[in-house]
């Protein structure tokens, strides 16, 4: 039987007051909090273990090396790669796709070429290709979306083609909380002969992902918004790419043989991996896979639609309120944008807060999707399994609350 509650209690931040309220975080999509468990991991790698990897014969460096290993096939396993070889660790997803475009993108691109994104993408899944763009010549085209904020697929349809070379989209947007259809797009693209890049920064957190049966050529998540340590993060790739990619970042752990004028690189995955990596956070990340497998993604996941649904209709039910992406929860996951008429974004972040609720306001860093959806700004609050239904009844009443105050003032 699925606990938030005793879920809640691993998480040792969120037994705390902020504004002399209980602590409610809703910021989730912007990070998650760590439970003790990877706190332990963590502190136990630079307290019993710290060394560097890859280089030493000592006990120690030994240790940190099985451990740093171990985490990859951790994290291969959750997401279902073929081999650890297939399996980068990187900083995060933003690096992780700014590789893809350094290396893959300024290499198989050129004028006449169209890499495709969609109006929902992340910053960091639209400037890199923005920078490729102008360097080679290729052309970014934008998938448009439904009135409801799903991917429009006839749109996809029109559009991904023979020049198609890169097909790059989010597989849960951070903001409309709708997951695309990465199978059916993958089959779209390669049909072109093109490849798909799928952004999975709000995906491996919540569900099940399996990149072989998504028949996705590329896959990048961070670490941090999924119990991990920040600074740690994945870029999961075919073996059959990877092999072809020159790395993007050079110098010491990539090397076979560095001779005056030239050098050779050693094998995958390290070949990707310049430099002292983040050992500890990589071990933590581990350690959070741990942790959420323990629990189960399914039950993870199943647990946040109906948080979704249980939070959509009270939302719904608030006079002047506006939700961004599906109006059903059924076509949507646990991050809710949403905006009262009467009052700024940031002016109900800033009286939820005064409440002890985290979410955010802002652009998301999405400012095409927010042009796209003509609002300047939103609210938005993101649940995970350690939300409680008491918090999202919480969350509902301190929206309700700001509202009046900011309609008639303080009573
Ligand atoms: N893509 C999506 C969909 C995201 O939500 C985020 C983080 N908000 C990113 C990419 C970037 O992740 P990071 O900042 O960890 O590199």
């Amino acid at each position: 039987m699925f606990d938030a509650k005793a879920l809640k209690k691993d998480f040792p931040i969120l037994d705390q007051q902020v504004n002399d309220e209980p602590l409610i975080y809703l910021d989730n999509a912007a990070t998650t909090q760590k439970p003790q468990q990877v706190l332990d991991v963590l502190n136990k790698y630079y307290q019993e273990d710290n060394a560097n990897v890859h280089r030493g014969v000592h006990t120690l460096a030994e240790r940190a090396t099985k451990d740093y290993e171990a985490a990859r096939e951790k994290v291969r396993a959750f997401i279902h790669a073929n081999e650890t070889a297939e399996v980068l660790f990187t900083r995060g997803t933003t690096t992780s796709l700014n590789w893809l475009a350094q290396s893959y993108g300024m290499a198989n691109l050129k004028a006449g070429d169209e890499i495709v994104i969609s109006y929902m993408e992340h910053h960091s899944n639209i400037v890199p290709w923005q920078q490729v763009a102008k360097a080679t010549g290729a052309k970014l085209v934008y998938l448009e979306l439904t009135a409801d904020g799903q991917l429009d697929m006839t749109d996809a349809k029109a559009k991904i083609g023979p020049k198609t070379k890169v097909l790059s989209i989010a597989h849960v947007s951070n903001v409309l909380g709708v997951t695309n259809p990465i199978k059916e797009l993958a089959d779209l693209v390669h049909q072109h002969g093109g490849i798909i890049i799928a952004d999975g920064a709000q995906a491996v957190p919540h569900m099940t992902v399996d990149v072989q049966s998504l028949d996705v050529d590329f896959y990048a998540f961070s670490g941090h918004k999924m119990c991990g340590p920040t600074g740690i993060g994945v870029l999961y790739g075919k073996r059959q790419h990877l092999e072809k990619m020159e790395p993007v970042e050079f110098g010491g752990e990539m090397i076979d043989f560095v001779y005056d004028q030239e050098s050779t690189w050693t094998e995958l995955p390290w070949k990707f991996e310049a430099g002292t990596p983040n050992i500890a956070g990589a071990i933590a990340l581990g350690a959070a896979v741990d942790y959420l497998t323990e629990i189960g993604m399914d039950q993870i996941h199943a647990y946040e639609e109906e948080l979704t649904a249980y939070v959509m209709p009270k939302l719904q039910a608030i006079d002047g309120l506006t939700i961004y992406g599906p109006q059903s929860s059924d076509d949507r996951g646990a991050v809710i944008a949403f905006n009262l008429d009467s009052v700024h974004p940031h002016d109900l972040a800033t009286a939820m807060d005064m409440q002890g609720v985290a979410v955010r306001a802002g652009h998301h860093c999405a400012q095409p999707l927010l042009r796209y959806l003509d609002v300047q700004s939103t609210a938005r609050a993101s649940f995970y399994f350690y939300n409680t239904i008491e918090e999202a009844d919480q969350f509902v009443a301190a929206v309700i609350a700001a509202k009046e105050f900011f309609e008639n003032g303080p009573i």
